[in-house]
């Protein structure tokens, strides 16, 4: 009787401690599940995240190819490129930037664009009567006038000539630039370049004056090529867009053989 009680005791005992079992795996399970469901949740709102990044990217990406496109169309326009509808994107490219490098080459080693800001031409270039000699002279470049102490700046890329005194020209600098040209800036006040110095298109090469035979600040511009004087005016004139025309305006200039050399330096580069 003792033992079957004690059995009894014990099987009731065993049920309970099967039923906490069972029930903490139960809420065990619960608990994952509902961990499980919020891993779901957050997944899939990330999921959604990302599906939204995608689509703007794809915007973003869509209105910059209709921006490069457009930009394309308008720079074939400035390059003059006619019929390149059938050409591949990638050889257009190629043409493109090869056209545009010729371009940035020539404007920047030959002078290009005003080398001072000037109030008026006082005198152009060719035959005159001399402002202070009163007498018929050919006048070898063109006279910007400025106010006192303007910078001038380097029309094209070169190397510093002449930087010192020279009687009617006054205080005098030239430039020796690359493809046969040289540059000659007269009556300045103050030269802040050297002897045998490199200098970039764009950089300040001295400031405008009085100096030498002169009626009032301004700076006296020559360009020559291969020693012969040309007409500074095209090419204070000649740009990026309108890159063509100083090959008609200017005929002193052997321009094929210029373009040739060029072209071989950039073959040379590309290689
Ligand atoms: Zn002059």
């Amino acid at each position: 009787m003792k033992i079957g009680k004690f059995i009894n005791i014990l099987l009731i005992f065993l049920v309970i401690v099967l039923t906490i079992s069972v029930i903490s795996y139960l809420v065990n399970q619960d608990h994952q599940i509902k961990q499980a469901n919020q891993e779901i949740i957050a997944l899939q709102k990330k999921n959604k995240q990302l599906k939204n990044n995608l689509e703007k990217t794809k915007k973003d990406k869509q209105i910059f190819i209709s921006l490069v496109n457009e930009k394309l169309l308008s720079i074939e326009k400035l390059l003059d490129v006619n019929d390149t509808n059938s050409v591949s994107l990638n050889n257009k490219l190629n043409f493109i930037s090869n056209e545009a490098l010729y371009r940035r080459i020539l404007l920047e080693n030959i002078p290009s664009g005003t080398p001072v800001k000037y109030l008026r031409i006082t005198s152009s270039f060719g035959w005159r009567i001399h402002p202070t000699e009163d007498s018929r002279e050919f006048h070898p470049g063109i006279d910007l006038k400025t106010n006192m102490k303007t910078p001038v700046l380097a029309p094209a890329d070169g190397i510093v000539e002449y930087a010192g005194g020279v009687r009617g020209y006054g205080r005098l600098l030239m430039i020796r630039h690359n493809l046969g040209f040289q540059t000659f800036y007269g009556h300045l006040n103050k030269i802040i370049v050297k002897y045998g110095q490199f200098v970039k298109k764009g950089e300040v090469i001295a400031y405008t004056g009085n100096s030498g035979l002169s009626t009032g600040p301004h700076l006296h511009y020559e360009i020559r090529y291969l020693g012969q004087l040309l007409n500074p005016y095209y090419f204070i004139n000649w740009n990026f867009s309108n890159f063509d025309f100083i090959f008609k305006k200017e005929q002193k200039v052997k321009w094929e053989g210029i373009q040739q050399a060029v072209k071989w330096q950039m073959y040379l580069f590309n290689k």
